[in-house]
């Protein structure tokens, strides 16, 4: 089969290689759609981190073109959505169900081991099926659909968390393609939406999801915006989903007392602290709290959601490439030109 394994700094090697076996406990997909995430474009740009090739990609759908013998669960020509998070099921963490917080936490695509989805074919390990993140898709749901379930998780999971509803204002800092996800789930939701993005290509890009105001911080002030469209109140949520520190230290100067500001995107890993207002944080009562990935029924609902279409997937995706052009795949996702990239078969 093919597979694009990342060698260096922004740099791809498609090259054939023998197929995997299908494990006993296992089944091999035959990879349909892969998405290209932030997280992925991230290495591209700082080479692999083990410095050796891995297979990326972690956005997946597919189709089951080999069971092993022990499997019963999955039959061939089963179509799957995979996401990336593979748990230990035995640390503190797991044994209470908050399995995105496992100590032991893997990742397809990312953790030595455990190849991605950007090759023709992968092996789901008795591992994967049993402590990962693999759903049927939705009759109807095409795999490029599917591979979006991946990226809608967290997003889901985070507005779960905030609580967004009717009532609120939310604020979304950066309007890549996780902050438009984060616009149409505020939206579905009920909330008012209103998005910062300093560059005009991705606010021109993220009015096709219908925010309610879209605001230019370099070129007014956000605080005094957000009063004006909140009656003098600020935000109820600020949504950070930019790996921006200096946009964490704005949330907590634009968000309402008892209001909350999610840290969604991370921070490069070189450089992650970030400067908040204690005092704000303190006298206001605001809560600051992290998202980080989601337990598996969120991929489930993902599922859902874009198949009652509340995701639009059509409005997000806007490149697909076959495999061979991985790389320009990932120059494409980088330049910012467009929102979703997609590996698609
Ligand atoms: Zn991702
Ligand atoms: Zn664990």
């Amino acid at each position: 089969m093919k597979a694009a394994f990342l060698v260096g700094v922004r740099s791809f090697e498609v090259s054939e290689v023998p197929d995997p076996a299908v494990p006993d406990d296992g089944l091999v997909l035959q990879v349909q759609a892969c998405g290209v995430c932030g997280s992925d474009l991230r290495r591209w740009r700082e080479g692999p981190p083990q410095g050796d090739g891995i297979i990326p990609g972690h956005e997946v759908g597919g189709v089951v073109v080999e069971v092993g013998l022990a499997v019963t669960q999955y039959a061939l020509g089963d179509r799957l959505a995979i996401a990336p998070d593979v748990h230990c099921g035995v640390c503190y963490y797991c044994r209470r169900g908050m399995y995105n917080l496992c100590d032991s936490l893997c990742f397809l695509g990312i953790t030595p081991g455990y190849p991605g989805g950007f090759a023709e074919k992968m092996a789901l390990t008795g591992e994967v099926l049993a402590n990962g993140i693999v759903h049927r898709m939705p009759d109807g749901l095409s795999f490029v659909e599917g591979s979006l379930a991946e990226p809608c998780s967290s997003v889901l999971a985070a507005h779960d968390k905030a609580g967004t509803s009717l009532n609120d204002t939310v604020v979304v800092m950066g309007a890549g393609p996780i902050g438009c996800l984060h616009i149409v789930v505020s939206k579905a939701r009920g909330a008012r939406v209103i998005v910062s993005e300093p560059n005009e290509r991705r606010r021109e890009m993220a009015r096709r999801f219908e925010p309610d105001a879209l605001v230019d911080p370099f070129a007014e002030d956000l605080g005094d915006r957000m009063k004006e469209l909140t009656g003098g109140l600020g935000a109820d949520i600020v949504i950070c989903a930019n790996p921006v520190a200096a946009t964490q230290t704005q949330a907590v100067e634009i968000v309402r007392k008892a209001g909350r500001v999610v840290l969604f995107g991370g921070l490069p890993k070189a450089n992650p602290l970030t400067t908040l207002d204690s005092n704000r944080i303190h006298y206001g009562e605001i809560e600051v709290v992290g998202a980080f990935s989601y337990h598996p029924s969120f991929h489930e609902l993902a599922l859902d959601a874009l198949r009652r279409a509340i995701i639009p997937a059509d409005k997000l995706v806007t490149h697909t490439f076959p495999l061979e052009e991985v790389s320009e795949a990932f120059e494409t996702a980088a330049s910012g030109e467009g929102l979703k990239v997609v590996v698609s078969a």
